[in-house]
C-alpha cells in the first residue's frame, strides 16, 4: 500500500542542553504520522506532499524527509519562500510554541491542481489534517478537497485528522464549517474529543463519531487522550480502554503517532480493536519522550 501525507513540515527549534543553545529538527502534524507509519512500517512506501522554498534550510527540510525513508518526490518547490519555522520554549518545564509561518511555503502546496492530482494517483491511501486546511488560502482549500472528492471517486481511501487548531483561523465559523468539508470527502476521520466537544458541542465521543460518519466517513477512530478510545465502523461501536501509563512526559504528536498505528492497520486490513491496542502503545511510548519525533521501538507497538 502507498500512502500520500499531505501537509507541513516546519524547521523546529528545540532548547538544547547548553541554555540558549537550540537544536534544529523538523516536524508537522501529517508529516509526524508519515514519519511514525515510516518507522512502523519500512517496508510501506510512505511520501510527504507539501511546498518548500529553494534555500539552504528548504534543501536541509528535504534531504531530512527523504533520510527517513519517506518520499519527496511530490514536494513542490516555489522560489522566493521558505520553510516555516517554530521555536520551542521552556519555563519550569512546560513548552510553549512560537510560530513563524504566516508566508510558509507550505501555504501555496495545493496551487498546482495537476500536480497535486498526480501525487493522489500513486497513491493508495491519502493523509490529511485539518492544519493543512487552515494553511491554505480558500482557493487552495477548494483545489484540494476537490482532488480529495476525485481521488475518492476513484477509489482511493482518504484519512483525515481534523486537528483544530484556532489560532490558525480568523473565523471560528469558517474552522468548523471547513473541517466538515474535510470530514465529508474521507472514509476514516481519526478526531481528538477534546478539541471537538470544545468547537462542536459534543456530549460524549459518541456524538463525535456520529457526526464524523453522518458526514461520510465509513470509519471513525475518536482519540482522548487517557480516556478510552471509541470507535465507529459503519453501524458498529466500540469503545477501547488506554493502557495507563506511570509518566506522561510530553504529549506531543500523541495523536499523530496513534493515527499513524490506525493507518498501517488499516494498510493489513487488520481489525480495529488491534490496530488501536497498537496506537495506544505507540502513542504510549510517543508521551514518554520528549518532542515530536521519538525513536520508539516498533517491536513494543505489536505488543
Ligand atoms: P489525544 O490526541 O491527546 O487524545 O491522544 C492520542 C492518544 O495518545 C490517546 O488515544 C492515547 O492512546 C495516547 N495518550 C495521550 N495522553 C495519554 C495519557 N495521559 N496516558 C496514556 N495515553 C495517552
Amino acid at each position: 500500500m502507498r500512502v500520500l501525507a499531505i501537509g507541513e513540515c516546519m524547521a523546529e527549534l528545540a532548547p538544547a542542553e547548553v541554555p540558549g543553545n537550540y537544536r534544529l529538527g523538523f516536524a508537522g502534524d501529517t508529516f509526524n504520522t508519515a514519519w511514525y507509519l515510516a518507522r512502523l512500517r519500512p517496508d510501506m512506501a510512505v511520501s510527504f506532499q507539501t511546498a518548500i522554498g529553494t534555500d539552504a534550510i528548504s534543501r536541509q527540510l528535504r534531504e531530512a524527509v527523504a533520510g527517513c525513508g519517506i518520499g519527496t518526490d511530490h514536494i513542490r518547490t516555489v522560489p522566493d519562500r521558505t520553510v516555516g519555522l517554530y521555536l520551542i520554549t521552556l519555563t519550569n518545564g512546560e513548552r510553549s510554541f512560537s510560530y513563524w509561518r504566516d508566508h510558509s511555503a507550505a501555504r501555496l502546496l495545493a496551487d498546482d491542481a495537476a500536480a497535486l492530482a498526480h501525487a493522489m494517483e500513486e497513491a493508495d491511501l491519502v493523509y490529511f489534517s485539518g492544519i493543512t486546511l487552515a494553511i491554505l488560502a480558500p482557493a487552495a482549500r477548494k483545489t484540494l478537497l476537490d482532488a480529495l472528492r476525485t481521488a475518492r471517486a476513484a477509489g482511493k481511501r482518504i484519512a483525515f485528522d481534523p486537528n483544530l487548531r484556532p489560532r490558525l483561523w480568523s473565523d471560528m465559523g469558517e474552522m468548523t464549517e471547513t473541517i466538515m468539508q474535510g470530514a465529508a470527502v474521507c472514509d476514516i476521520a481519526l478526531p481528538s474529543f477534546e478539541d471537538e466537544a470544545r468547537w462542536f458541542d459534543d456530549a460524549d465521543p459518541e456524538a463525535t463519531a456520529d457526526r464524523y460518519a453522518a458526514a461520510g466517513a465509513e470509519t471513525v477512530v475518536v482519540k482522548n487522550g487517557s480516556d478510552p478510545v471509541h470507535c465507529r465502523q459503519g453501524d458498529a461501536q466500540g469503545t477501547y480502554p488506554v493502557p495507563p501509563l506511570s509518566s506522561v512526559i510530553d504529549t506531543t504528536a500523541a495523536g499523530d503517532s496513534f493515527n499513524a498505528a490506525i493507518l498501517a492497520g488499516i494498510a493489513d486490513d487488520s481489525p480495529m480493536e488491534a490496530s488501536i491496542a497498537r496506537a495506544c502503545r505507540l502513542a504510549g511510548q510517543v508521551v514518554q519522550g520528549r518532542g515530536a519525533l521519538v525513536p520508539v521501538d516498533p517491536a513494543r507497538v505489536d505488543g
